[in-house]
C-alpha cells in the first residue's frame, strides 16, 4: 500500500484523500489543517488522522473536539508520498520540509512548474513521471485543455490552437472574492499563462490563449479552436472523444447548455460533491470548418485534477508502469466511466 499524506487538506486537497481512500494500493496516513474548521470535522469523520503546521495551535483543535496526531513533519516521516494542497504560492515554501523528509512531493497548479521541474498530465506524460521524487499537476484548466489537445494530436495530428477560458470567479464556498458584476479580463493581455502552461506538459503544440474572469462558480467555459493537420469528419472527432475515458460529451438529448445545468446533472447521477472529473465537451458545439475543429467544454475546477493526483501518485511510486492501466483501476475506483 501506497502511504499517502495530505498536506493542506482544503478545496483540492479534501478531494484528493477520499479519491485515494478508494484506490485499492494507497491508503491516506494523515491530512493536515491549519485551523480547526468545518472541513476539520469531517476529516475526523472520515477517519484521516490529523496533523498541524502550527503546534501552537493544538490547544484550539482540542478544544474544537478535534484530536490531533501531531505535526505536518511527524505526518510526512509516516508517508511514502505527499500532496500538497496549500494555497499557490504556499506549496513552493514547503518544498524544503520535504526535501528534508526525504518524501515525494506532488504540488497543484498554483504553483510554477520551476517548483517541481515536471508538469504532469495523465494522458500525455504518465511515463516521464515514473519515479520522480516531485511533480506538479497541472491547473485544472491547462489539465482540461492538454486532455483534449492531446488526444486531437494522437488522432488527426494538431497544427495549432486558439482558446479561450472563461473562468469561473470563485469557488462556490469562497465568499470573499469575485467578481459579483463584471466581466474581468484575467489577465488584460494576451496570451494568457494558460497556453505557456500546457506546453510545459506539451511543448510542441502551438497555443495561444486568452482568458477572463466571470461572475459563477459552477465551472469555466472553454471555446477552442484546433486547427488538425488533416481534413476529417465531424464524427471522426465525435469518436475519438466519446472513446476517452476523461472526456465526457454532453449529448444534445440532454438540452443541457450551460454549466449550472451541467452541474446539476452531475449532482443527480449521484457523483461526490458533484464532482466532474472529466472534460464536459458539448457534443452540439463540435464542428469541423475545413481543417478547424471548434467546440466549448466545461471544466470543472474543483475536480479534474484530483483523478490527475491520483495517477501522479502510482507513477512517481513506480510500480504501475503503463498509463492507461493507472487511469482505468483510479476512474474504477472512484467508479466513473465518462
Ligand atoms: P484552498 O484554499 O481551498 O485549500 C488550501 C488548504 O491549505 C486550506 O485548508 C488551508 O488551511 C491549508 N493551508 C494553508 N497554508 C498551509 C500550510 N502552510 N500548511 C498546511 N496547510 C496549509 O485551496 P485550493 O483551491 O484547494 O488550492 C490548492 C492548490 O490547488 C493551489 O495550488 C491551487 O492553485 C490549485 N488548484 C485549485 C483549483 C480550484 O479551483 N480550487 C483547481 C486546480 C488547482
Amino acid at each position: 500500500m501506497i502511504k499517502v499524506a495530505v498536506n493542506g487538506y482544503g478545496t483540492i486537497g479534501k478531494r484528493v484523500a477520499d479519491a485515494v481512500s478508494v484506490q485499492k494500493d494507497m491508503e491516506i496516513i494523515g491530512v493536515s489543517k491549519t485551523k480547526p474548521s468545518a472541513e476539520a470535522l469531517i476529516a475526523v469523520q472520515r477517519g484521516y488522522p490529523i496533523y498541524i503546521a502550527d503546534m501552537s495551535k493544538k490547544d484550539a483543535f482540542v478544544k474544537a473536539g478535534i484530536p490531533v496526531a501531531g505535526s505536518v513533519e511527524d505526518m510526512l516521516k509516516k508517508a511514502d508520498i505527499v500532496v500538497d494542497g496549500t494555497p499557490g504560492g504556499v506549496g513552493e515554501s514547503n518544498k524544503a520540509l520535504y526535501e528534508k523528509a526525504g518524501v515525494k512531493a506532488i504540488w497543484q497548479g498554483g504553483e510554477d512548474h520551476e517548483v517541481a521541474g515536471f508538469s504532469f498530465n495523465a494522458h500525455a506524460n504518465y511515463k516521464d513521471a515514473i519515479g520522480r521524487q516531485f511533480v506538479r499537476v497541472v491547473s485544472c484548466n491547462t489539465t482540461g485543455l492538454c486532455r483534449v489537445i492531446k488526444a486531437m494530436d494522437d488522432a488527426f495530428g494538431v497544427t495549432k490552437v486558439r482558446a479561450v477560458m472563461v473562468r469561473r470567479g470563485a469557488d462556490p464556498h469562497v465568499v470573499k472574492k469575485g467578481p459579483i458584476d463584471a466581466v474581468v479580463l484575467d489577465p488584460p493581455t494576451i496570451p494568457s499563462h494558460h497556453g505557456p502552461d500546457v506546453n510545459t506538459v506539451l511543448p510542441h503544440i502551438d497555443i495561444v490563449t486568452m482568458a477572463m474572469i466571470v461572475p459563477t462558480t459552477q465551472m469555466h467555459m472553454h471555446a477552442i479552436t484546433i486547427e488538425l493537420k488533416k481534413e476529417v469528419s465531424r464524427d471522426e472527432v465525435l469518436a475519438i472523444m466519446r472513446e476517452h475515458n476523461r472526456i465526457g460529451l454532453v449529448e444534445p438529448k440532454t438540452a443541457i447548455k450551460s454549466t449550472a445545468e451541467l452541474k446539476e446533472y452531475v449532482m443527480d447521477m449521484g457523483r461526490p460533491r458533484s464532482d466532474l472529473w472529466e472534460n464536459g465537451i458539448f457534443e452540439a458545439s463540435v464542428n469541423m470548418v475545413g481543417k478547424e475543429l471548434f467546440f466549448f467544454q466545461a471544466i470543472h475546477q474543483e475536480a479534474d485534477v484530483v483523478i490527475e493526483n491520483v495517477d501522479a501518485i502510482r507513477a512517481m511510486m513506480g510500480e504501475v508502469k503503463d498509463p492507461e492501466t493507472s487511469i482505468r483501476m483510479t476512474n474504477e475506483a472512484m467508479q466513473f466511466t465518462a
